[in-house]
């Protein structure tokens, strides 16, 4: 997503006259994942956005239901496959981009060249963004160094076609929490495409994987006890892993290397989301390469200091399990505009709404939460 988000705005800018090489394991063909993300006004892909909404439902716990209104923000879904087919067609106008299908081996970077190994050979270049940078939270953890609070979000998603009409397709369920939590952070989101289509996803915040039949399981059962549908047929499915981490990005660790994508720190620890932070990131980095092309464009951090720090705050929360994450969401969508949470989660409120936001969250299990990830960092800072 991120590599050829960054051709694509590479290709519509200043810079489209230079030789661009990106390099996959293989070509995307499948419809391997779909993205929702809040957005304000038009985004840059969205001729090709499946499907859009002006509000949402959100179910949380002890009774809490309500369906919230987006005000300037709508909800907008992606399809893997219609982005990667999209990009494709618009850089195959560009014949100084090639695409190359090769298993990266190493990249490595002088003051003045990366060098990217493959199967197919060496290449070298000026720059190279790197998207396949693995973070602690997605390997074995090492046994010696600083550990960084790692939680994963995994889920698994069906797509689903009813034989009678079973959803409302103007309004998705963006989380649900009324399911069994077995002391963990569980919920599922409908993304209804008609009345009788719909993708359902049973996601979890936690350390550890499921086995695939847990999450088939996790998926029938909120499907029988929490909608009325009697027989479906299973049209696709996804499954997906994605590091919740305080792990410092290092989006610049060579001279000539730059990180992008979840590798680069992208994802917002404390949600998962990824999407829109990537297409802002990229934006500002391809503006920051056109004023000056020999300079590093990461010029600043991809996630502010006091951002970082809230999101270490939550992600202490969830893996203390000081509160249960179902009555952190129902405190934050009870207490404030759904679009001030966006905001927030989008580091555009100021401290005012930030104030609002915070105190709308059980307040002593978050202040120990504070106080102890003030003492790691500082544990982290000496570990160094
Ligand atoms: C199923 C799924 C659903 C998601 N849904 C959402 C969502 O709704 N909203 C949201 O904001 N975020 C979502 N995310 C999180 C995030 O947006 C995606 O993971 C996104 O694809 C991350 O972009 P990326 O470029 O960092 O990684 P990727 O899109 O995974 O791209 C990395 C690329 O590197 C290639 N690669 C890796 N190693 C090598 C190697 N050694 N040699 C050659 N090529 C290599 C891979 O083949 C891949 O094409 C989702 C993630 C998943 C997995």
């Amino acid at each position: 997503m991120a590599g050829l988000s960054l051709a694509y705005y590479l290709h519509r800018s200043s810079l489209r006259h230079k030789k661009i090489l990106i390099i996959d394991r293989q070509k995307k063909t499948r419809n391997d994942r779909t993205w929702a993300f809040w957005q304000e006004g038009e985004g840059a892909f969205e001729s090709i956005l499946y499907r859009k909404w002006d509000s949402i439902w959100f179910h949380g716990s002890n009774g809490f239901s309500r369906k919230l209104s987006l005000g300037k923000h709508q909800y907008k879904l992606l399809r893997g496959i219609d982005f990667y087919t999209f990009v494709h067609q618009e850089l195959a106008r560009n014949p100084q981009i090639t695409f190359l299908y090769s298993p990266i081996q190493s990249i490595q970077s002088s003051n003045d060249e990366a060098i990217v190994q493959t199967e197919a050979g060496e290449f070298r270049a000026s720059w190279c963004f790197d998207s396949t940078h693995v973070l602690q939270a997605m390997k074995p953890l090492p046994d010696q160094g600083f550990i960084y609070q790692n939680l994963l979000q995994h889920f698994k998603g069906w797509v689903i076609r009813t034989d009678q009409p079973a959803f409302d397709p103007q309004v998705p369920v963006m989380m649900d929490f009324r399911i069994e939590q077995h002391d963990e952070c569980r919920f599922v989101y409908v993304m209804p495409f008609s009345e009788t289509e719909a993708l359902i996803e049973f996601t979890l915040f936690t350390p550890a994987l499921l086995s695939q039949e847990a999450y088939n399981k996790g998926l029938r059962s909120y499907i029988q006890q929490f909608t009325s549908i009697q027989n479906y047929e299973i049209l696709e499915e996804e499954f997906g892993i994605i590091p919740m981490s305080d792990e410092p990005a290092s989006e610049n660790p060579a001279p000539r290397i730059i990180r992008i994508g979840t590798g680069g720190g992208y994802t917002r620890a404390s949600t998962g989301y990824t999407f829109t932070r990537t297409q802002k990131r990229l934006q500002q980095l391809v503006q920051n390469l056109e004023t000056s092309f020999e300079e590093s464009p990461v010029t600043d951090k991809v996630i502010p200091a006091l951002n970082y720090f809230y999101d270490q705050v939550f992600l202490n929360v969830f893996l203390k399990k000081r509160v249960s994450t179902a009555a952190i969401f129902t405190g934050l969508f009870r207490k404030n505009p759904a679009e001030r949470i966006f905001r927030f989660l989008d580091e555009e409120t100021n401290l005012t709404e930030d104030v609002k936001v915070i105190v709308s969250v059980p307040i002593l299990p978050f202040t120990r939460a504070a106080v102890d990830v003030f003492k790691r960092n500082i544990q982290e800072i000496r570990q160094r």
